[in-house]
């Protein structure tokens, strides 16, 4: 949500270096530069790229943990919830491709949506805590009352399928839905195995990437915790119960492994991290999983 400001500073900071005509493009300043078309287009990607790199929440559980935890859920579904799915988005289109579209296309009002800044020092999720515009626990409400409208058009319907699967994975990942004034982690910084980083990236998606780029992998670690009991124990509850799970998995997130401690901006973790980190994160896409599955059974039923 933040791409568009580091868009505009990597373009203006670019600005400040070579100048060719043809292009005119505003400068820091306020005067007017001119490029080639190469360096506009060059100048544009790095801009892209800068904001891509900087964007705190880009990929909320990134495309690996999104994509997977949507496969599975897609696996569980109901015969009716598939056939109706399928029909709001077309042949060939699955559950996973569609996890990671609310991601790709955020914008100003729609960015607060994919998470609730809960303080970590609470015991609960409490509503005061979702913003007017929405939140993630108020938005996967809200969408599942579109899918059960009758009178809402495809179009709609498609619409809030894809939030609505985006979100309910979003608020599994435990940096969505606390906060230590620090925008969710994103404002922690860690040296995660000596690269620079922070306490949210590595939650969406460094975790999972620095195990296994393998979706295969994760597919079947996560299947594996679908045991009878998980899954009538995960199935129950609502998004609210769901966001208060988070907010306790991320107070350990929060704290040095093995100790009650927060751990201050430029904290080192590594192996010692991971192993407290990987089971959380396996749990987590698992419940999101058979929760998406639950709701979506439940609202197609
Ligand atoms: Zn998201």
């Amino acid at each position: 949500m933040f791409a568009i400001p580091y868009l505009i500073g990597g373009i203006v900071a670019a600005t400040e270096d070579g100048i060719i005509n043809k292009i005119h493009v505003l400068s820091k300043g306020g005067g007017m530069s001119s490029y080639s078309k190469r360096q506009f287009v060059r100048i544009i990607s790095v801009g892209i790229i800068a904001a891509l790199m900087l964007s705190p929440s880009a990929w909320a559980w990134g495309r690996i943990g999104h994509r997977v935890a949507a496969e599975m859920a897609e696996s569980r579904l109901s015969p009716r919830a598939l056939a109706v799915i399928h029909e709001l988005l077309g042949p060939g289109v699955s559950l996973s491709d569609i996890s990671t579209w609310a991601d790709e296309h955020r914008n100003p009002s729609s960015g607060a949506w994919h998470y609730v800044d809960v303080p970590i020092t609470e015991s609960r999720y409490d509503p005061k805590y979702c913003l007017s515009k929405g939140c993630v626990v108020s938005k996967i409400a809200d969408f599942r009352r579109i899918l059960i409208d009758r009178r809402a058009d495809k179009f709609k319907k498609q619409e809030a399928l894809k939030y609505l699967v985006h979100f309910i994975e979003d608020l599994h990942q435990p940096l969505h839905v606390a906060d230590n004034n620090d925008r969710g982690g994103n404002q922690t910084q860690v040296r995660f195995f000596n690269r620079g980083s922070n306490l949210h990236r590595l939650w969406d998606s460094q975790l999972i990437e620095n195990k296994s780029h393998n979706e295969q992998d994760w597919l079947r670690d996560i299947n594996s915790l679908a045991t009878s009991q998980n899954v009538s124990q995960w199935s129950k509850g609502t998004p609210e119960d769901w966001a208060a799970e988070s907010l306790q998995i991320a107070k350990k997130a929060y704290c040095l492994p093995g100790t009650n401690t927060v751990m201050p901006s430029g904290t080192k973790l590594d192996d010692n991290y991971c192993r407290m980190a990987l089971p959380i994160i396996q749990t987590q896409l698992a419940k999101a999983a058979i929760r998406v599955a639950a709701t979506l059974n439940e609202i197609f039923r």
